[in-house]
Parts: C-alpha cells; structure tokens; sequence
C-alpha cells in the first residue's frame, strides 16, 4: 500500500509556531475522481503569502484555509495518475496543491503547468521561471513601470521575490537599491544581484542612507513589506515615484492589519502612485512574462539562489526559515 503523508492545518498558527498548528499524518491513497491528476512531489516551494492563508482574517484577497485540512502550497514534481488526459502521467508540473508526498490537483479549478522537464535543475521552475519571477516582472515592468537609468529600491530584496525583482530591475536598465536584513545579505544584493546600494534595515537607519545617497529620489519602490520600511522610504520618493505594493510581510504574524502608513502625506506631497498587485490576476497572460525570464535565464542574467531543505517532515523548519529571514533566495523542500 502507497502511503501519503500531509501536513493538516489544525489552528491559526500564533505568530510562527507552527509546531502547535499543523501535524503530519498518513492516508492510504484515495482513487482519483473525475478530472483529478495525483503528482509525486520533488520539491515544495515556501511562499511568505501563504502565511496570511493559515489566519482567520476573511478580507484578504482569499479565504483563509479551512481547519482541519490539507496545507496547501506550490508543487513542483510528475504527474503518478491522472484522470485529466491533458496531464499525461511522466510530466512534470506545477501548480496549487498540498504539502504532502502526493498532492491531488484539479486543474480544470487550480490551475497546473506542464513544465519543461529538460532544463539542468528543475527547481528554476520554482526560481527563475516560476511565480517569484513572474511577480518581480509585473512588479517592476508592469506596475511600477520602471524606465531605464531610473531609480528602484527593493525591500526583503534578498528573498525569492526580492531577488528577482532587483534583478530583474537591473536588467531593465534601473539602479536598484536593495533592502535586507543583515551584512551577508547586502554582500549579496551588490556582488550578485547589481544593487548600486544595499542597506541594511537592521543595522542601519533606512530614510537617512536614502536620503543621502540617492539625493534625487527613488522613481520607484517595489514593497515586499509594508511597516516601517515602507514609512522610511516614502519621504525619498521622487516627484510622481510609483510604489508597486507586492507584499506586506511585516504584518504576516499577526491577525490585525498593518496600520499606516505614517507618511501618507507623502502620496500627496510627491504625487505618488500606490499600486497593489496579485499575480493570479495576471495567469492566463505567461505567454507575455516567461520568454523574457527564459532569455535572462539563458544569457546568465537572472539567477536565483536555492536554499534547499530534505524531507516532507521538515517542512515547518524551512517555512519558519523563510519567513523570519534565516534564508537568502529561495527556500524549497525536497520531497522523496
Ligand atoms: P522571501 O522574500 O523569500 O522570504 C521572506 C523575507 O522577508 C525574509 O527572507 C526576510 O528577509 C523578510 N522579512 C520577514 N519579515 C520582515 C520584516 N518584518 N521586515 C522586513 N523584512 C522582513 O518570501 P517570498 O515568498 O518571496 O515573499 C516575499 C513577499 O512577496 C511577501 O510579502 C509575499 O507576500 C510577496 N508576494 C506577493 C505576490 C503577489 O502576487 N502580490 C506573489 C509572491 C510573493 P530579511 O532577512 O531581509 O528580513
């Protein structure tokens, strides 16, 4: 008998204890229905977002997760059964599905790629060919809308997405100034990413380096955070800067909103552009994102870093690292 071992959210995790909020079980593998694909997971991806999924808050921009079910998460590995002719058993996919050794996904509802299974390391479908990358692209290029020689910052820009946004900023012919935590980080963001700056938000006073090292103001600001940091960079936005709200990270581990910001005044002093985004909003569209991260790619312009975890069973580890910093680049799980 083939057994499957899940992760069940069982309450709302208080801050990052995942421990007392979700348990590792087992089940016998249940048959198929209708329009379903079973997938032999090789890797999970960690994602800060699905965090907020695992509160109680009800207006975000999903329902949170049902108590007593399956977590869900991003899966990368090959389709075992499939009940879906579109998704012939061997292929590899990804998409929405369960942190578990066998995810169930229904496609015709969640979504699932056929992904490219000849690329050197498969995991780029978690890094630079998959949705941190996708949702750097429509950051920079398509919300904040970044012209070449302007000026960027980044917050958490050593992680997945972060990473890719500076990157992908700096390739649009933007100077970019990261913003994370710690000296090992910003090493990274200048001798690996391009970042012009790199600043340390815990070591160092963010508005004041702003202020005196790009004098004429950031023509744009990809938020990944939200907080303070967004408060201390809101005074450096240049006249009619773009802030392209992608995450709010700082406020993830409680169950209240975020107040603020405190600068507000700021959108209107400068004649700001605050504009939130969600990648979903965007699927449908990847014929327009991937080739120019396919030729980034290629041409050793986009690189991700991997920070790889073995082992379903230590799933709460690597998603604890990823959340409070402990990691650069991306955090994913090898499974089986
Ligand atoms: P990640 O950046 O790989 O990991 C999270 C990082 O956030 C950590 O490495 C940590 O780096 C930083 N961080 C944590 N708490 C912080 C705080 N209080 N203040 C400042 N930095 C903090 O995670 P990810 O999955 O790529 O997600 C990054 C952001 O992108 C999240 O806000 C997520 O919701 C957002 N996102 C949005 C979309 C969308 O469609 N809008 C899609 C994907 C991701 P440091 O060591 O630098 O603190």
């Amino acid at each position: 008998m083939t057994v499957n071992r899940y992760w069940r959210l069982d309450a709302h995790p208080q801050g990052q204890d995942f421990a007392s909020a979700l348990t590792l079980h087992e089940e016998a593998l249940a048959p198929l229905a209708e329009r379903e694909v079973r997938v032999a997971a090789q890797w999970l991806s960690m994602d800060a977002g699905t965090r907020m999924w695992m509160g109680p808050r009800t207006d975000g921009y999903q329902p949170p997760l049902p108590l007593g079910g399956k977590m869900v998460g991003l899966v990368l590995g090959t389709v075992c059964e499939s009940r879906d002719p579109a998704y012939p058993v061997g292929a590899l996919v990804r998409g929405f599905g369960q942190w578990a050794d066998y995810p169930v996904v229904t496609p015709a509802l969640t979504g699932l790629d056929i992904v490219d299974g000849n690329l050197a390391d498969p995991r780029e479908h978690f890094g630079t060919l998959g949705m941190n990358a996708w949702t750097a692209l429509i950051g920079v290029r398509d919300v904040a809308r970044i012209q070449p020689g302007e000026w960027i910052a980044v917050s958490a820009a050593a992680g997945a997405t972060g990473s890719m946004a500076c990157q992908v900023a700096r390739n649009l012919g933007a100077r970019v100034v990261g913003i994370a935590g710690g000296p090992e980080k910003c090493r990274y963001l200048r001798q690996e990413l391009g970042a012009e700056i790199a600043i340390d938000y815990k070591a160092d006073d963010v508005a004041a380096r702003l202020a005196a090292e790009v004098p004429g103001g950031l023509n744009a600001y990809f938020d990944n955070v939200g907080g303070p940091i967004l408060d201390a960079v809101l005074p450096s936005m240049a006249l009619f800067g773009r802030v392209a709200v992608c995450g709010l990270i700082a406020a993830y581990d409680n169950d209240a909103p975020l107040p603020g910001p405190e600068r507000y005044d700021q959108v209107l002093m400068k004649r700001l552009r605050i504009e939130g985004f969600f990648l979903p909003d965007y699927f449908g569209k990847t014929d327009g994102f991937l080739p120019p991260l396919r030729n980034w790619l290629d041409e050793g312009r986009l690189a991700m870093r991997f920070d790889e975890t073995p082992g379903l069973e230590n799933v709460l580890t690597a998603y604890a690292r990823m959340l409070n910093g402990g990691a650069i680049g991306k955090v994913v799980v090898k499974v089986g």
